[in-house]
């Protein structure tokens, strides 16, 4: 069974054309990558058709014989219409993404938000497997997340849901592009980890993230917060213990709101693994409303490769699948 997975992001649209197993495993049997550009949407659109064509092409694959093509889209898209109703990003507004691209390559197209994809691929293949409700945070730039429960992506009845980089966790906090002030992503994304660090340099001169930033406090990058915690510095180490406590406040809050059976964090940040991960749970553990329940939403590290960026939107068909 093949389908191809599209991710539209605001620098490269990648596509990968997958196979699923019998066993529900899948694999990329060929992916392409292409500048995503500044051009019209339809430009856009047909380069993602040329680029169906052309992993199948690379993986010696008929595409009369792929199933469907779907499509993480970095914005508003409405599932049902089709249509992509907001993208700042990449400037679209009200683009018929699903009819026109069907047009192009004959396929039947599925599109969802790029977040929601990626926790349907948790939910399928990932750490969710198995479990009845998944929650997926993924700590990138800003952060973003979706929920999935017995198969069906939260969205809202407008699908724009579980923007939870945008719940506060500090009033009257850190300026946010959406608005608010105290944006739990002000604190918690890399984003927000470079801003408290750079905080931190300024009242700490002595601190080694001054001389890993080469004495530029706009070359601050989250590697050079953990860089110099491993070098011993204390203001280092102070900022990662805050970022934790951020990352934490807002988790907890998801975790009482949904009682997800598992919680993936995902994201560049998640490649520290369990420094990041036990000093999470061990404030997990004392905060969780449910604490003292004999049963606890497990807390873990996403294990997908970077090819998820494309599983998830070849896997988003069967979301339909399964709530029929
Ligand atoms: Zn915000």
């Amino acid at each position: 069974m093949y389908s191809i997975g599209i991710d539209l992001g605001g620098t490269n649209i990648v596509a990968g054309l997958i196979r699923l197993d019998e066993n529900g495993e899948a694999s990329t049997l060929a992916s392409h990558k292409i500048k995503t550009g500044n051009g019209t949407s339809d430009e856009m659109i047909a380069n993602m058709g040329q680029l169906c064509f052309d992993v199948c092409d690379k993986a010696g694959i008929d595409i009369k014989d792929v199933k469907n093509v779907g499509i993480g889209v970095p914005g508003l898209a409405n599932k049902k219409t089709g249509v992509v109703e907001v993208a700042v990003n990449i400037g679209w507004s009200d683009v018929p993404l699903r009819d026109k691209l069907k047009a192009i390559t004959g396929l039947d197209v599925y599109i969802d938000n790029d977040a929601n994809a990626l926790a349907f691929s948790e939910y399928l293949i990932g750490g969710g497997k198995g479990y009845g409700t998944s929650l997926t945070v993924t700590l990138g730039t800003g952060i973003g997340g979706g929920f999935v429960e017995d198969g069906r992506i939260y969205t809202g009845f407008n699908y724009a849901g579980f923007e939870i980089g945008h719940i506060v966790i500090e009033r009257g906090g850190r300026p946010c592009p959406c608005g608010r002030e105290g944006c739990w992503e002000r604190y918690a994304s890399a984003t927000g980890l470079i801003m408290t660090a750079q905080d931190y340099m300024i009242d700490h001169p002595e601190s080694k993230m001054w001389e890993l930033a080469s004495g530029d406090i706009t070359k601050v990058e989250g590697k050079t917060v953990f860089d110099a915690a491993d070098l011993g510095d204390t203001t280092a180490k102070a900022v990662v213990t805050s970022y934790i406590e951020a990352v934490a406040v807002g988790l907890i809050n998801m975790i009482n709101l949904l009682q997800p059976d598992i919680c993936i964090i995902t994201g560049g940040i998640a490649r520290q693994g369990d420094r990041l991960l036990k000093p999470l749970l061990a404030i997990c553990e004392k905060e969780v409303f449910s604490r003292n329940s004999p049963h606890n939403t497990q807390i873990v590290m996403s294990k997908l490769d970077d090819h998820v960026s494309v599983i998830g939107p070849a896997l988003l068909y069967m979301e339909k699948t399964i709530t029929d």
